[in-house]
């Protein structure tokens, strides 16, 4: 594995197998309870959309890699507008694209991101999304401020209507969420057209939190380890930022 770092005033990014993250730079609003940005650790507090691009676009001209997952300390289209904006421009650096999210894509996102999945394509570099599923019966108590699965498998469909390759995030998997859950989940997925799916871990720091809502008793009988997440937007002085992952990793 190859693995480079450059530092800037403020963001930090890596290469980590060929991929780079590259955060969105504001607050997400959606608030799920596994959500590891908001102990501050993770996500940038806020920082400007063009000072993201210009501190990324220095980063991209000195530095091998292959592609871009934007969006990993917030939701790239809890602000569409935002989102589309930083996409777009990600799009013209020669690296394929992939971002993830949670939201409800509405028909003008929709149809600007056909427009750089179009451009991407004739450049030869490729457009893909994630869309997140933790749970599903039990996503109004676990993200009960984000559009529900039903919603994002909305998005799954019509985002493969515009030739976007799509695969479902099933992260954190959630050891109190009952199987069927999970059941329904790959049936939907499947249903809605998706080309796949991966699977994630559970975050907590080492104050238990992102992982209080779920009960003690089991928390305690799934298997985890300690380690140094290499994600995070801040500069190394913060550095390192000591994760328990429950599940597996
Ligand atoms: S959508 Fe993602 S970034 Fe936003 S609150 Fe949920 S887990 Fe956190």
């Amino acid at each position: 594995m190859t693995r480079k770092k450059t530092m800037t005033a403020r963001i930090l990014f890596k290469v980590e197998k060929e991929r780079v993250l590259v955060p969105v730079g504001e607050p997400c609003p959606f608030g799920c309870k596994y959500c590891y940005t908001r102990g501050g650790e993770v996500g940038l507090a806020k920082i400007k959309a063009e000072e993201v691009l210009l501190q990324f676009q220095n980063f991209a001209g000195t530095t091998a890699f292959e592609t871009i997952q934007f969006g990993y300390d917030g939701d790239p289209f809890a602000r569409p507008e935002r989102g589309i904006a930083m996409l777009r421009r990600l799009a013209t650096l020669g690296k394929n694209v992939n971002f993830s999210t949670k939201a409800s894509l509405e028909v003008p996102t929709l149809n600007a991101l056909a427009d750089i999945q179009r451009h991407m394509e004739e450049n030869g570099t490729t457009l893909s999304a994630l869309i997140s599923v933790s749970c599903w019966d039990s996503a109004s108590f676990v993200e009960p401020h984000t559009p529900p699965p039903v919603e994002r498998m909305r998005g799954v469909t019509a985002l493969k209507r515009i030739g976007i390759p799509v695969f479902i995030a099933v992260r954190p998997i959630l050891p109190h969420i009952p199987d069927a859950e999970y059941e329904r989940i790959a049936t939907e997925g499947i249903l809605a057209g998706c080309d796949g799916f991966i699977l994630g871990p559970l975050y907590a720091d080492d104050r238990g939190q992102f992982v209080r809502f779920v009960p003690p008793e089991i928390l305690k009988t799934v298997p985890s380890s300690k380690n140094v997440v290499s994600w995070s937007a801040h500069s190394p002085l913060n550095l390192p930022i000591i994760c328990r992952c429950y599940g597996y990793g």
